[in-house]
């Protein structure tokens, strides 16, 4: 057993830990089971073409993260983009979000959103309390909305039920919609930009990877790669890496998925084991595509809530920066969810092909489309799912009376966007640093 004085262990190189460690003083080792720093945010080159895990661009709600980029890299890596998103049902493109954009649909769909949503924000209604997504949507948007986007989209990206899901992320992540402006997105293209990522930011070079190496350029002699954690015994605070290393820790800021650290730890209260056997989730089959064919698209993504397309998603590497793609090419992802209940019923080469297809049906590749480079992700841990009334405080708690911080993403298992893993990274760190 190493028999240095006891650190702090940060596991997991995803953007949560490099800025815990970027953030704490000093006295901590970081633990990555990978060979490479970014975890989601992590890039790779195909062929000439600079692929992410998934199409990741950073939107900022906060001075502080937004800055620190700059900090770090001493000058801007970032551009910024205003987010060009557009959904496509019933063969026409609407701008994003559909709750103020149903300009050119057939008129029968245009009038049904909106007599809908002038029913449920009319003054006059009692408002009813909700508490779960389906409730929350057709409570803000009417049946309209409902039936022609939100529940097609997100039954086919969440693939549970809609009841089901709590709504603690919603007002983040969803734009409400005023009626004015849904009168006006029907009978107009209305180009005023709704939501948190409205204006969105993307690296120069490099891929979302560019940023992770920013962070682990600062924090790279603490940083052990292959170091994956199999064993946590909280009592003795010991660590084990399937390398059988073990090590003795002070503290531990823990950004592996919780249901996996739960696994690794000796000694786990029945209570706390049945609440992580509720935990549910989306994994994520992501194919990226290199393409012969420059500007094949003037959109950055398109949503798609329609069954006969696979993917719920499709984006252009391309047009968030010319630099991840050679000349007179083009880059796309296209994103297919599934969980353990609804798995996928295809094998991997028949999802690509039948991918490749619906993007011909699309109108996004043409036939025979000349494909030079590709790369799939399997990202079992997605979208972690919002249970309705379920708090995961007990989890939070126990971890915490052995001095385990289980943040991030899958740590704190929050729908939680890249800024925010950035921004609690560096709330732990800066806890840990006043102790
Ligand atoms: C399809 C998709 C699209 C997304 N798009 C966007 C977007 O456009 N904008 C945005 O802001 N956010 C986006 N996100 C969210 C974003 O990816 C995450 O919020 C963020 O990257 C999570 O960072 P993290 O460090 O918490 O987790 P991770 O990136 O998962 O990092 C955790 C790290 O822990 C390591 N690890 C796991 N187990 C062990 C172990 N046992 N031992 C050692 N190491 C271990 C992993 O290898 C990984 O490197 C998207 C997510 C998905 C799935």
């Amino acid at each position: 057993m190493a028999t240095s004085a006891k650190k702090n262990v940060i596991i997991g190189a995803g953007l949560t830990g490099l800025s815990a460690a970027y953030h704490l003083k000093d006295n901590y080792n970081l633990y990555e089971k990978n060979s490479f720093p970014g975890g989601l945010a992590s890039s790779e080159k195909v062929k000439g073409f600079i692929f992410d895990k998934a199409g990741h661009i950073l939107h900022f709600q906060r001075e502080y993260i937004k800055k620190l980029l700059d900090l770090i890299k001493d000058g801007s890596i970032l551009n910024n983009h205003k987010r060009l998103s557009w959904v496509f049902s019933k063969n026409t493109y609407t701008r994003y979000p559909f709750q103020v954009n149903t300009y050119k649909l057939p008129p029968s769909v245009v009038k049904d959103c909106l007599v809908k949503m002038h029913q449920v924000q009319s003054d006059l209604r009692i408002k009813k309390p909700v508490d779960n997504l389906k409730d929350w949507i057709l409570e803000n948007f009417g049946e309209g909305i409902a039936r022609h986007f939100m529940f097609p989209y997100n039954r086919k990206l969440w693939k549970v039920s809609l009841k089901s899901i709590g709504i603690d992320w919603v007002d983040k992540f969803i734009p409400k919609a005023r009626f004015d402006f849904a009168v006006r997105g029907a009978i107009s293209d209305f180009k005023k930009s709704f939501g948190y990522n409205k204006v969105f930011y993307y690296p120069k070079f490099g891929g979302i990877q560019a940023v992770s190496d920013a962070f682990f350029n600062k924090v790279r002699d603490k940083v052990y790669f292959g170091k994956r954690v199999v064993k946590i015994d909280l009592k003795r605070k010991t660590l084990v890496f399937s390398d059988a290393e073990k090590i003795k820790f002070r503290r531990i800021i823990s950004t592996m998925p919780l249901p996996e650290l739960i696994k690794v730890i000796k000694y786990v209260p029945p209570k706390i084991k049945a609440k992580i056997n509720n935990l549910r989730y989306v994994s994520v089959f992501n194919l990226n595509l290199g393409i012969d064919r420059g500007n094949i698209s003037d959109k950055h993504w398109i949503y798609f809530p329609e069954k006969k397309y696979i993917f719920y998603r499709v984006g252009f590497f391309s047009n968030f920066s010319k630099k991840v793609c050679p000349e007179k090419k083009s880059s796309l992802y296209a994103e297919v969810s599934y969980t353990a209940n609804k798995p996928l019923k295809y094998s991997k080469p028949e999802l690509k092909e039948r991918i490749i297809k619906d993007l011909n049906k699309a109108g996004i590749l043409k036939k025979n489309e000349k494909i030079v480079a590709e790369k799939s992700y399997n990202i079992k841990y997605a979208y972690p799912i919002c249970n309705k009334n379920e708090s995961l405080g007990a989890i939070d708690e126990f971890l915490k009376f052995y001095d385990l911080y289980s943040i991030g993403r899958y740590g704190s298992w929050r729908y939680m966007s890249m800024e925010e893993c950035l921004a609690e990274g560096k709330i732990i760190a800066d806890c840990i640093n006043s102790f």
